[in-house]
């Protein structure tokens, strides 16, 4: 036997770790085994390579949709564009949606898209090219449709790519009276909704703001109040990254110490102004010389800073067995998705640390997506019916108790009782109701398990539970 000890090489597969995960709940179920085989499994994957013109020649391109579970229809999830997609990582993808939707009672199995392409390097002329073959390539296998399969934005994809899949899919279906369901996260004037862009964002914030109103579970983290003043790291200045920091700058008082992005991470341990962060990004194509704070070349850095709250919100496989010793993070809020690898995730939950898990905390997205289809669907704003009526219900209400005290609110009061909710008021009141009820159930879950240790166990516990009742109720297990 050879006596030299190989170093451990860490499982970095995401469908593995997706697995594993799954498993690792499972078994805190009751649950027939065959039953779980199903939920755990991802039902088909569609795999395509097609040319595009770029320039005077011809690339190839290759291409997924995943759709992981079909006991909701449609499917749903976003489509990445990033050099690193595989089917695999399509595939995992598409299984934390599955959860996600269950867990924030959104009606929709899980499905994710990727196509192998490096963004930058293509001009929006070819990049519109590339998405327009690649829906069509999803047309012609019903891989996309309003009751079959949703696309959504993920990494490196935003409204513009949405609008161009929407249409797409409406000069393939002439005349479908809701074409515009097809796909989520468009821009407003194409059938988008107010309040898409910063879902996820702010659905991460919705629910940190829950976790610190039960200050019995932080009390051994040394963490108590509200998040007013607490140090915040954020990895990825994106849609996501950039909504939560900016809206824990802006609104609750948090000291944002370090952003990380693709070139390098920005630290001042005394705080960053993120919206003069977001202008000089603006200015100069990067966050990197953001004037008072430190920049060093890794984006990787902001993981390892001195802060109370990490919130990766890049790409899966951030904080792994190399780095986490050296993560310092009381709370690690994962608002990408597979930020943690299993293994630096035990280091974490050992030393005390709160995981917030992917599957509870992103799906503010995919919620805000639901109301999107919804409102696609129904070819109405949110509010346009009830607004006035419920504001003259208001003032009607304020003018009576007026009259008999004798006594008139300031205009500034009256005016925040008598508004009627307009769509971005309707969106946000779902969104964070929907957090903060998902957040209950985890934790009740926690609660009522000793053996369930962590928030990310209890999150899968939370969705096998309630897919499997529904396949049990479909009648298909007995
Ligand atoms: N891509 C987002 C996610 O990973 C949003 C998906 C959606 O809105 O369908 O959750």
């Amino acid at each position: 036997m050879a006596t030299r000890k190989r170093a451990a090489v860490e499982d970095l597969n995401l469908n593995h770790i997706v697995n594993d995960q799954f498993d690792r709940a499972a078994r805190h179920v009751k649950l027939h085994a065959g039953l779980l085989e199903q939920i755990k499994t991802c039902s088909n994957v569609y795999y395509v390579r097609f040319p595009v013109r770029i320039g005077k020649r011809y690339e190839m391109f290759e291409a997924w949709r995943a759709e992981h579970s079909h006991h909701k229809k449609p499917l749903k999830g976003g489509i990445r564009y990033s050099m690193m997609v595989t089917q695999d990582e399509v595939m995992a993808l598409a299984a934390l949606m599955t959860y996600k939707c269950a867990i924030v009672n959104v009606p929709f199995g899980g499905s994710k898209g990727g196509v192998r392409v490096r963004p930058r390097n293509y001009s929006a002329e070819q990049l519109e090219r590339i998405t327009r073959r690649y829906t069509t390539e999803l047309i012609k296998k019903e891989f996309i449709g309003p009751g079959v399969n949703v696309p959504a934005p993920d990494y490196g994809t935003g409204e513009r790519e949405m609008a161009w899949i929407a249409d797409t899919y409406d000069v393939f279906h002439p005349g479908g009276l809701d074409n515009m369901a097809c796909v989520t996260g468009k821009p407003l004037s194409q059938g988008g909704i107010n309040g898409r862009r910063e879902a996820t964002g702010l659905g991460v914030i919705y629910a940190l703001r829950e976790v610190f109103r039960h200050q019995k579970d932080l009390r051994r983290l040394g963490l108590a109040g509200t998040l007013e003043g607490k140090r915040v790291a954020v990895q990825g200045f994106g849609n996501v990254g950039f909504y939560a920091a900016s809206t824990l700058f802006n609104e609750d008082g948090a000291k944002i110490v370090a952003v990380g992005e693709w070139d390098g991470t920005v630290h001042n341990p005394k705080g960053i102004d993120v919206t003069a962060l977001a202008e000089h990004r603006h200015r100069t194509g990067s966050i990197r010389n953001f004037p008072g704070a430190k920049t060093t070349a890794k984006g990787t850095h902001c993981l390892e800073v001195e802060c109370d709250i990490l919130i990766p919100a890049a790409l899966e496989n951030q904080i792994t067995m190399e780095n986490r010793a050296k993560v310092k993070a009381k709370i690690i809020a994962e608002a990408a998705n597979g930020p943690t690898t299993p293994g630096a995730e035990e280091y974490l939950l050992k030393r005390g640390a709160i995981v917030l898990p992917d599957i509870f905390l992103n799906a503010g997205g995919v919620t805000v997506s639901y109301f999107e289809w919804s409102k696609n669907l129904s070819h109405m704003r949110f509010g346009r019916l009830e607004k006035r009526i419920g504001e003259m219900q208001r003032g009607s209400m304020l003018d009576a108790a007026e009259g008999l005290s004798k006594r008139t609110l300031p205009a500034k009061q009256r005016k925040r009782i008598v508004h009627g909710g307009d769509e971005r008021d309707l969106v946000h009141s779902g969104l964070e109701q929907t957090m903060v009820d998902a957040y209950l159930e985890i934790r009740d879950v926690m609660m009522r398990h000793k053996k369930i240790e962590d928030l990310r166990t209890a999150a899968y516990v939370s969705a096998i539970r309630k897919i499997g009742t529904s396949y049990l109720e479909m009648g298909i297990f007995p």
